[in-house]
């Protein structure tokens, strides 16, 4: 055994399976504790009410149940991380810190930080690749470089998949848990609760979002079976469609690599249809971005594509009402409003409805899309930096492997064909819910007669349209001119 006594810090990781930085804890150390620590520097930013902090509240009581039951114990703390670990490592005197690598230009900073106070107490800090499959530099080019464009990266994965079948093998924990550290004498029995840290319940319970490992779990089993028509139904917002991982994958309370060998696995057998490939092609989206975020960090806050940089978004008092407009959903788009109530109420959207609500900040209000990025950077359940950062980028055109320019969404048109019937709509706007099928996707073209028969007025039930798609398609041509000049 090369250490005494270790530490593992659980982060975006939060399971007691499958998992890199445990695993190598466990089998390199006489005596193994646990930690995860709410902290102060990211927890202080947030709202006092947030789904997230509810989610990783119920899953960290989960892990901490599970690691007790293996033997082990977690400790949890509520505390700046970065000056915490470095102080517990010393009280515990462990020879070494475990955690997995997170790819956040802050989490890179925060973890240097900590490495560099437990060398300064002669203690060793190890982190591992656990999040993604294929990280930093794992795939690139032919001469090299890393990938700018999917397509060709996405082959080169699945290539690298086959090649090297070990990098989905799981990183045991149970058969080596019994160096998991036993609680410690005097060790508080309670979890801290969310009054404790500062926070009220959100709505997640009421929501009935499955939490931890379990909640994972649950939801995967249900997806299985509806995986093989994933690729055409993941296109409706009115439909159960995606498999709702994103949160879980963004905790760590499911094993990205158990997901990827389940898949192959099912689709090696001839099984999973045509939609099996295409959510693997979704986890490869996933991996993508948290590559373009480590090899280009002056994406969060920058285009990718710095002539982008030189857009004239609109500033001032109309696009301050036209951003609260939109934050709000009273655009007087309804499919773009029913998907924001969707994320103001839920903390979900739709993946559709996130590409559609993006390009009308963008390109129908004249808005920067980091403005958007920030909303929903502070609502989304599953607010993931790099993958944010990527469709954001991608709506505005100025990501690695982005829509051109020129495409803009039609709101209305992407209302007929994704939400025909009008279900989606109709379930978050119940104002509107007398509208015919037809009429439902741009209420201002109804005559004025037949609305005012199903006791709807424009301007008090619903908004009028914040603008003319059409005219604001010519502004955002000639916005992004500038682009074509200097590039
Ligand atoms: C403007 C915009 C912002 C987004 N912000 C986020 C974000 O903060 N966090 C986030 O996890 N995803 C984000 N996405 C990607 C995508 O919308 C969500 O991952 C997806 O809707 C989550 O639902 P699901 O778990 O049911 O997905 P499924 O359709 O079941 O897909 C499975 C998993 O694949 C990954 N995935 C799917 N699509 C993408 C994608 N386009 N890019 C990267 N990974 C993907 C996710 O981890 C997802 O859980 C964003 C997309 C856009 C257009």
């Amino acid at each position: 055994m090369t250490f005494k006594t270790s530490l593992v810090w659980f982060r975006r990781d939060l399971r007691a399976f499958d998992h890199a930085a445990l695993h190598h804890a466990l089998c390199q150390s006489q005596a193994v504790h646990c930690v995860f620590v709410y902290d102060t520097a990211i927890l202080d930013a947030l709202p006092r009410r947030d789904r997230r902090v509810d989610f990783i509240h119920a899953s960290v009581a989960e892990l901490a149940a599970e690691l007790r039951a293996l033997g082990g114990d977690l400790i949890v703390l509520h505390a700046e991380a970065a000056e915490a670990i470095p102080r517990l490592a010393a009280e515990l005197q462990v020879d070494a810190v475990f955690a997995n690598h997170d790819y956040e230009p802050q989490a890179i900073a925060r973890d240097a930080t900590v490495a560099t106070a437990l060398t300064h107490d002669a203690r060793l800090w190890f982190s591992f690749k656990d999040q993604v499959i294929f990280e930093k530099d794992e795939v690139l080019t032919l001469s090299q470089k890393p990938y700018t464009v999917y397509t060709p990266y996405k082959n080169a994965w699945l290539k690298k998949m086959r090649a090297e079948p070990g990098c989905l093998a799981p990183f045991d924990v149970a058969p080596h848990a019994a160096r998991l550290a036993p609680p410690r004498a005097g060790a508080p029995a309670a979890l801290p609760s969310l009054g404790e840290l500062g926070f009220e319940p959100s709505n997640l319970a009421e929501l009935a979002i499955p939490t931890g490992m379990s909640g994972a779990s649950a939801l995967f089993e249900d997806f299985l079976p509806r995986a093989a028509r994933y690729d055409v139904a993941r296109d409706f917002p009115a439909l159960k469609g995606p498999s709702y991982l994103s949160m879980h994958l963004r905790f760590g309370t499911v094993s990205l690599r158990y997901l990827v060998r389940t898949i192959v696995d099912l689709m090696d057998r001839g099984g999973g249809g045509d939609g099996a490939p295409v959510w693997l092609a979704e986890l490869i989206w996933r991996d993508f971005y948290a590559m373009i975020l480590y090899q280009n960090p002056h994406v969060e806050g920058g285009a990718f594509k710095p002539a982008y940089d030189a857009i004239a978004w609109e500033t001032g008092p109309e696009a301050d009402a036209a951003f609260a407009a939109w934050c709000e959903g009273r655009t007087g788009y309804p499919l773009v409003d029913a998907a924001m109530a969707q994320l103001n109420q839920t903390g979900y959207m739709h993946n559709r409805l996130r590409m559609v609500t993006a390009c009308f900040l963008i390109k129908d209000l004249g808005i920067d899309w980091r403005r958007g990025e920030a909303y929903f950077a502070l609502h989304l359940n599953d607010f993931d930096l790099a993958s944010n950062n990527g469709g954001w980028q991608w709506a505005s055109s100025s990501g690695c492997d982005a829509q051109p320019y020129f495409r803009i969404f039609n709101p209305v048109t992407q209302s007929e064909k994704f939400d025909a019937g009008g279900r989606f709509i109709r379930r978050y706007l119940p104002q509107l819910k007398a509208l015919g099928d037809k009429e439902i996707h741009a209420p201002w073209l109804v005559p004025r007669m037949l609305l005012e028969q199903k006791n709807i007025v424009l301007g008090r039930d619903y908004p009028e349209p914040l603008v003319q798609h059409d005219e604001a398609r010519k502004e955002t041509l000639e916005r992004y001119a500038v682009v074509k000049v200097l590039a």
